[in-house]
């Protein structure tokens, strides 16, 4: 980043978003609320305001990103297709936490969909997100509002703790309601196809549909890898990433982070015994477990939780795996496996 910015923090009154949506205009970056997580935003149609996210957010690659707009009816300028299978997503699921790839139109810019020829778009339920999004008058990129690699902010003070001096203005506002990210259906082809898991789950929309929906195979593929033996004994090393193909970070706490995966009572007597001889040689031991099916509860606290130990300053977390294989949870320990580095101890 160049300069420090003087970021306004803005309550979310009729004029801070009138004076929000002027930013966005002009090309600038504002953060707001939604109902996943808060989200990093800027005009989709700028391509110079959108390379501005990845900027501020430290963001080195083109992921591509979310197009938020206000009315269902605004996907036509993204979008020179509605298929009857999108219509019917959009009239089941919209306003809400589900985002659709469909095909893209040529003013798109490249830089908004990562070169991709497919546009990721969504329409939020939170209000304050479609006032901003319908007083810019253009529909808004907005990746989460943290910093590159980290959990993704869930409070307003998560985001002025990662973006103040960095972008022009954050909205604050309530926590947010669902706590992890949109689910991510792919509807470009001809098999409707899960990309990203979230609290919209494929059960519920093959219900919708009236056919199978999947999950993309590298969702399930990603939580079989290397686990530790706590039978072996517990050592510094034995907590850094095993699996050379997912070095990269994404959701990750400061502290070390272990998921400890099995049958409930194993999992807690497991949980204690690391805690305590980390504990032993000194370390500060945090440990995130969940009630017990209570994955819409685990799903709004996960992110705050990470953050909120990373604020104690622990050393390590231990967090208990939810046991759920395609639902709510499974989209949890999608967040939960990554923010670990697929750290996982099983008992
Ligand atoms: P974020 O904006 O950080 O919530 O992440 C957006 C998610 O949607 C990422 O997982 C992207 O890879 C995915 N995504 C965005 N646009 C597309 C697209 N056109 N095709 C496939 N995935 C996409
Ligand atoms: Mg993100």
């Amino acid at each position: 980043m160049s300069e420090k910015k003087n970021t306004l923090i803005l309550e979310p009154t009729k004029e801070n978003i009138e004076k929000a949506a002027k930013i966005i205009r002009k090309g600038g970056l504002v953060a707001f609320p939604t109902e996943t997580v808060y989200g990093l935003g800027a005009d989709a149609m700028n391509a110079d305001a959108v390379g501005r996210i990845y900027e501020a957010k430290g963001r080195p690659s083109d992921n591509p990103m979310i197009v938020h707009i206000s009315r269902a009816s605004d996907i036509g300028q993204l979008t020179p297709m509605l298929s009857p299978q999108i219509v019917e997503i959009i009239d089941n699921f919209w306003p809400g936490p589900l985002t659709i790839v469909v095909k893209k139109k040529p003013s798109v810019p490249d830089r908004t969909t990562g070169g991709l020829d497919t546009v990721a778009v969504r329409l939020p339920d939170s209000e304050v997100a479609r006032e901003l999004i319908s007083a810019s008058c253009c529909p808004i990129a907005a990746p989460s509002a943290n910093l590159s690699g980290g959990p993704s902010p869930t409070r307003a003070q998560d985001v002025i703790d990662d973006m103040n001096g960095r972008i022009d203005a954050i909205i604050t506002g309530e926590d947010c309601r669902v706590g992890i990210e949109s689910t991510v259906l792919d509807l470009s082809g001809e098999e409707p196809v899960i990309l990203r898991p979230g609290i919209i789950t494929a059960e519920a929309i093959e219900a919708a549909l009236g056919r199978e929906v999947k999950y993309d195979d590298s969702l399930k593929e990603a939580a079989k890898h290397v686990q530790l033996d706590p039978s072996q004994g517990v050592s510094e090393s034995d907590f850094k990433p095993k699996s050379p193909g997912m070095k990269y970070k994404h959701y990750a706490p400061k502290a070390e982070m272990v998921v400890v995966e099995g049958e409930r009572e194993r999992v807690k007597e497991e949980i204690a015994r690391l805690k305590a001889l980390n504990e032993k040689i000194g370390n500060r031991v945090g440990v995130i477990l969940f009630e017990e099916k209570a994955f819409l509860e685990a799903a709004h606290d996960f992110f705050a939780k990470l953050r909120d130990l990373d604020n104690e300053g622990v050393d390590m977390i231990l967090a208990g795996a939810l046991s759920d294989s395609d639902g709510v949870g499974f989209a949890v320990m999608n967040r939960m496996l990554k923010s670990a580095g697929y750290n996982i101890v099983k008992v």
